[in-house]
């Protein structure tokens, strides 16, 4: 049998339709920063505990633990500062090269000499766009 529903009377909607707030905390999921694994570990295909100076397993195998990254560094960020570095590096190269090739030859020379005494290739680079290596060739210092 068929029983009717009452009529529910409808409430006045009210001013202002309060929203239920936000759940304060979103459980948003935490943002795992993928630690780098040392070199070792890497070459080796070893989980790396990525602990500081040496990982777990460096010490475990008594093995020198070298990391890639600084520790504040993702990999990703690891990679961009090589690159530059080796940019920088680059065209620090391409520059003494270029030089090697155009100067007068006792400049070139005198360039050669510095790159054999194993100056560091920006301190070389340096010396030459100071002039000074120009300047001693004009006036070379009195040999003793
Ligand atoms: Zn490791
Ligand atoms: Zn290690």
């Amino acid at each position: 049998m068929e029983q009717r529903q009452q009529p529910v009377p409808i409430a006045p909607a009210p001013l202002h339709v309060r929203r239920p707030d936000p759940p304060v905390e979103q459980r948003r999921p935490k943002r795992v920063t993928a630690k780098a694994a040392c070199s070792a570990c890497r070459e080796h295909k070893t989980k790396c505990t990525a602990e500081r100076p040496r990982c777990a397993e460096c010490v475990k195998l008594s093995m020198s633990c070298v990391y890639d990254t600084a520790e504040s560094e993702t990999p990703a960020q690891a990679v961009k500062r090589k690159y530059n570095t080796q940019q920088t590096q680059l065209s620090a190269y391409e520059d003494l090269f270029s030089m090697l090739v155009s100067s007068p030859e006792p400049v070139s020379l005198d360039i050669l000499r510095r790159m054999r005494q194993g100056g560091d290739v920006h301190a070389v680079l340096h010396d030459v766009r100071d002039g000074d290596l120009l300047l001693r060739l004009a006036h070379p210092p009195e040999r003793s």
